[in-house]
């Protein structure tokens, strides 16, 4: 049996069964029975869309806390190129760096920096011709590459096979703290400041690395509080570390921004989960004609949009500009591809629906699905805790749910059971 993950979870007791979140969940993961949520883990992505709907604050997430860096001799921080989108008027990106020092971290590794060697190690792969199926998809969002994994495993070979800006910064980091410091790794803790759910179960799960650089992450929304009043303290003083960005790697932070990074036109690049199904779909019936690349991320405005940040995506995406036009186009350059930026292994294909190991008996089930499904209103009205009735018919096969959990079927049977006594007592 598979273990799971999930940094997305549902605190039962405040949940009240409203079932506001099960039509919002990109893989159907969610039930509601005996009036609570319930999330199927083989399902669930983490991409955060049931924290942003459940108006009860049901659903969160799970993240490290602060005192992580008292686990470790010598911690960096990773902030996110977002991060830095979560502040008003900042002129400078130092400010935000060294308030970082000053709370507690050793160092500083922009994870943006790291953004710009994928983007010259993408430009370095298409040339090359390497994933030969165009177009490329992005595999920089981790909700979208599981969904792709689940829902889309047709275009499983189109994803690019680096691995996300985020665990390159990490390597990066961990090296460089081993040589300034002469630490052995395990007293290095590498910290990411995270905007989503999906970027802390793809530390803590992860897919196509053995195992992650990053120790732990943090939510950008737990150490905004704390940065935020010792910005103001750095200002006057003489940096401690500098930052070493160009627009390239800053511009990750928000949707179009990977793409922009490979210098070239021919792309497509779509925002929010919705979207991004659409979008998948129509890469499916291969409609996208003359495109080389696709940026896709599950938060709408990209990662400013993430979940755990603070700031309004709409807001974080103008200051992202504001900032970036102080910035020179790149810091950071590749002449050659580096290994080491590849993924360790392949994506696999995991079935969110695993009807039997038996094909004979699985296309029995089969069968039996679409018998109920038939027999259904086709309303999809939730009614019955499941977002569809094709969900619904498939959890009665599976044996998680019966007919009667449908309100129609319910008050048919009753309808009948009423006429049959009214007959009898004739
Ligand atoms: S939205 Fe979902 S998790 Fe939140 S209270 Fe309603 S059923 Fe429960
Ligand atoms: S995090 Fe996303 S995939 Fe997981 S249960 Fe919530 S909406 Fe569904």
């Amino acid at each position: 049996m598979q273990n799971f993950f999930h940094a997305v979870t549902l605190d039962e007791d405040k949940c009240m069964g409203c079932t506001n979140c099960i039509k919002r969940c990109p893989t159907a993961a969610i039930r509601v029975r005996d009036k609570k949520a319930r999330i199927n883990a083989s399902r669930c992505i983490d991409c955060g869309e049931c924290i942003r709907v459940c108006p009860h604050h049901a659903k969160q997430a799970t993240c490290d806390g602060l005192d992580v860096l008292n686990r470790y001799e010598y911690t960096v921080a990773l902030p996110a190129p977002s991060f830095m989108a979560q502040f008003n008027n900042l002129e400078d990106v130092d400010i935000v760096l060294n308030a970082l020092i000053r709370f507690g971290f050793n160092d500083v590794f922009e994870v943006a920096k790291a953004a710009e060697l994928v983007s010259a190690a993408t430009r370095i792969l298409m040339k090359q011709n390497g994933p030969p199926e165009r177009p490329v998809i992005s595999s920089a969002c981790p909700a979208v590459v599981r969904l792709i994994r689940v829902r889309f495993p047709n275009l499983i070979p189109q994803i690019l096979p680096l691995h996300a800006p985020v665990e390159v910064a990490a390597k990066m980091a961990r090296e460089k703290a081993m040589e300034e410091t002469g630490l052995p790794s395990e007293k290095i803790g590498i910290v990411f400041i995270s905007p989503c759910p999906a970027k802390v179960t793809a530390v803590k799960m992860p897919l196509t690395i053995e195992k992650s650089n990053i120790d732990a992450v943090v939510a950008v929304k737990e150490i905004y509080p704390k940065i935020f009043p010792l910005m103001k303290e750095v200002v006057s003083e003489e940096p401690v570390v500098s930052s070493e960005i160009g627009r390239i790697g800053l511009s990750w932070g928000s949707s179009g921004g990977e793409s922009s990074g490979l210098l070239r036109d021919n792309y497509l690049a779509a925002d929010g989960i919705e979207n991004v199904i659409r979008v998948l779909e129509d890469l499916e019936d291969e409609k996208f004609q003359g495109v080389d690349f696709v940026e896709l991320n599950a938060c709408n405005g990209g990662c400013v949009g993430g979940v755990l940040n603070v700031e309004n995506p709409y807001v974080a995406k103008t200051k992202l500009s504001r900032i970036r036009k102080q910035l020179p186009v790149s810091f950071n350059h590749l002449d050659t591809l580096d290994p080491s930026m590849l993924w360790d292994s392949p994506l696999e294909y995991v079935p969110a629906l695993q009807l039997d190991d038996n094909f004979m008996v699985a296309l029995q089930k089969m069968n039996e699905i679409e018998k109920i499904v038939s027999q259904l209103e086709g309303l999809d009205c939730g009614s019955c805790g499941a977002p569809s009735c094709r969900a619904l018919a498939e959890d009665i096969v599976m044996g998680t749910a019966t007919i009667d959990d449908c309100i129609f079927q319910l008050r048919k049977k009753y309808a009948e059971r009423a006429e049959k006594g009214k007959e009898k007592t004739k």
